[in-house]
């Protein structure tokens, strides 16, 4: 049917995304031990330039605000809990048990269509890299037929993130003897790329089941969106036409015309507060001027006006909704 291709398109910007994190890796962009183990060795050509930076500004971004997460809760003398939606072949949970803030996840729990995480359970089972990280071996399940895996803190699930959260998200959390996600504890939301694949209602009801599941615990939340937007603009329309021309629509994108709309993401649910930067900006601001000296060695960049055009088009939102308890919760988040 077509919905069903429709829905093959947008997994399949998983091995896009995943490729081209690769492509930025083996550029000396970004260092990532662990993409390797999910990409198909069909999907290893090199991307251009201009996906490699944007994919590095994109990846620095988001671990800067995961790292300050995890800073805060630590502050707070508390394990973090973080949930990725539509993770697809995302390494972040690897990269940070093996990074300088290894040990600070109380959970961490990512979603996606069940084809998805079928394949991201069989990589990891095969690698002994990725399992050696999870845990012991007897302590690494894989459940329902090999859609689902869990281990002590890393667990990957499968759910459709436009259906009502009650009935899928909500039964797959509550699913083993304690629940995988506890409502006390800082916990960090991540839609990296996910959100625009959806309609604004379906986002909407996603969120607002977080902030009520959450209204009934201590633990302050985060969230994190990096998406298109700004479809609009003479640009932004040709970027969305050449998406649409190899079947894959950007419903998620269409209530935000600009950069200032993206906050609403959040602010509409009652965080405390919101911020939303373009990629363009964290690189021209952000970076500090020995990464960007480091970078420009790299590869060649001759078309910064196109860059600048394109990465001005992306942006990281996120968003903090603070409880009472946890009121020493402040900038730079
Ligand atoms: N977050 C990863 C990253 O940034 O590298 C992957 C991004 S990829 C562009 C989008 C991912 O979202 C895919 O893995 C896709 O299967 C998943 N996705 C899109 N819509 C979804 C839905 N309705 N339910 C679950 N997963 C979804």
């Amino acid at each position: 049917s077509n919905a069903r291709d429709a829905d093959s398109a947008i997994r399949q910007t998983d091995t896009d995304a995943a490729g081209a994190r690769l492509s930025s890796v083996q550029k000396g962009y970004l260092p990532d031990s662990f993409v390797k183990a999910f990409v198909p060795r069909a999907h290893l050509q090199a991307r251009p330039p201009l996906i490699n930076v944007g994919t590095y500004v994109r990846s620095e971004g988001i671990d800067e605000l995961v790292g300050g997460w995890l800073d805060l809760a630590e502050q707070e003398g508390k394990k973090a809990q973080i949930v990725s939606m539509g993770a697809g072949s995302d390494t972040r949970f690897w990269r940070i048990e093996t990074g300088p803030r290894k040990g600070r996840l109380a959970a961490y729990i990512e979603v996606d269509f069940a084809e998805v995480t079928t394949k991201k359970a069989m990589a990891i089972k095969k690698s002994k890299d990725l399992c050696g990280i999870l845990g012991q071996s007897e302590d690494i399940k894989l459940e329902s037929g090999g859609i689902a895996l869990h281990s002590p803190i890393y667990h990957l699930i499968p759910a459709d993130l436009r259906l009502p959260p009650a009935a899928t998200l909500g039964p797959a959390l509550a699913a083993s003897d304690s629940s995988l996600l506890s409502p006390n504890l800082p916990t960090l939301l991540l839609w990296e790329c996910v959100l625009v694949y959806m309609s604004p209602e379906a986002s909407f009801s996603l969120i607002q089941w977080f902030v009520e599941y959450f209204s009934h615990g201590t633990g302050p939340l985060g969230g994190i969106v990096y998406e298109m937007f700004g479809l609009s603009d003479s640009f932004g329309r040709v970027m969305h036409e050449n998406l649409k021309a190899r079947g894959v629509s950007l419903p998620g994108a269409v209530p935000y015309p600009d950069v200032a709309s993206l906050p609403n993401r959040f602010l509409q649910h009652g965080f405390t507060m919101a911020h939303a930067l373009t990629l363009r900006d964290i690189r021209r601001t952000y970076i500090s001027s020995s990464e960007a000296e480091r970078i420009s060695t790299l590869e060649m960049l001759d078309e910064i006006e196109e860059l600048e055009l394109v990465l001005g088009h992306y942006a990281i939102t996120w968003g903090v909704r603070l409880v009472e308890s946890s009121n020493s919760l402040k900038a730079p988040w």
